[in-house]
């Protein structure tokens, strides 16, 4: 039984303070969002984490991608699709993600445990465009969907070539919500996918018992689902599971909701219901959601509680 984080983490922004730092400063090479990816990877490891992500610290799921894909504007944190959805100007995530994963085989001192690693994470092309607001070229969002699937997948690729991942997970947290035309998102999720040599998860937030059908049909590996802050989603995978055997479950145990822990019993009960009905060998331990809202040492202590009781099977 591995476990793994849905993705961000807490940010602490730090100001430069060193001469270094001041210097780089000056000369606009000093990144201030550095320190805040060491403090989530360590947190992370710390807690007991398997698969880490780089704690997404640089901003929103939408803009952190947007602002690097041409065809989007960005005003007053609004994005705008202006025109045709290209491949992005350089790579998204890729630097980041090198960084965390030095800083993981630095924190084991070069020798990383079997199954220990980082994992690559882009928002999902459904989820972007339903938050963005079309001002021309495009007469309807699934187009612009499909565009932007090409243009993430130079990202996917670039984070399976140069990272080489654990996995990579895609955000869709949309597609519970009904908005989404979920053939297209389907159609999305096939190019993301194509050729791929490293397992690709959907994460889908939310209540999943009107679309669990559909989204049983996407060709993932892994797919991911909150059940500690919703008491639906067990009841629908207890009923359904044949549906998605042969898939791992990324098993959301821990509410990213509320900003305090949870309860010991509660969160032991509930996964040992999932590795009744998902097994061991298939079930991911992670929290709902990401915990970017959480004080840092709530999340911490969320992470501390889930590994805590993992340990124990
Ligand atoms: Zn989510």
């Amino acid at each position: 039984m591995r476990s793994t984080v849905v993705g961000s983490f807490p940010v602490e922004v730090k100001e430069p303070s060193n001469f270094k730092d001041k210097l780089l400063n000056i000369f606009g090479a000093y990144d201030p969002f550095k320190e805040s990816i060491r403090q989530a990877v360590y947190s992370q490891l710390d807690a007991g984490v398997d698969i880490i992500s780089d704690g997404q610290v640089r901003g929103d799921m939408v803009s952190s991608f947007s602002k690097y894909i041409p065809g989007f504007k960005i005003e007053d944190g609004n994005t705008f699709i202006v025109s045709k959805i290209r491949r992005p100007t350089g790579e998204i995530s890729v630097k980041d993600l090198l960084y965390a994963k030095k800083l993981v085989k630095e924190y084991y001192n070069g020798n990383v445990p079997e199954g220990k690693g980082v994992k690559g994470i882009i928002t999902g092309p459904s989820t972007i465009i339903h938050s963005s607001r079309i001002t021309s070229f495009y007469k309807n969002k699934d187009d612009a969907i499909i565009d932007l699937a090409h243009s993430l997948k130079f990202e996917i690729d670039a984070i399976e070539s140069k990272v080489n991942p654990v996995y990579i997970q895609v955000d869709e947290p949309f597609l519970s919500t009904g908005m989404v035309n979920m053939k297209v998102a389907r159609e999305a999720i096939d190019i993301l996918h194509e050729d791929l040599t490293v397992p690709l998860a959907m994460h889908v937030c939310g209540t999943i018992n009107q679309v669990y059908k559909d989204l049983a049909k996407f060709n993932v590996d892994i797919f991911d689902f909150e059940f500690s802050g919703n008491n639906v989603n067990i009841g629908v995978l207890e009923e359904n599971y044949n549906l998605f055997e042969g898939k791992k479950i990324g098993f959301g145990c821990v509410d990213s909701s509320i900003n305090e822990l949870d309860s010991y019993d509660d969160t032991d009960k509930l996964i040992s219901r999932g590795i009744d009905i998902i097994g061991k060998e298939d079930i991911l331990l992670d929290p709902d959601c990401g915990l970017r809202r959480a004080p840092k040492d709530v999340a911490f202590e969320k992470l501390k509680l889930m590994n805590d009781i993992k340990n124990k099977y």
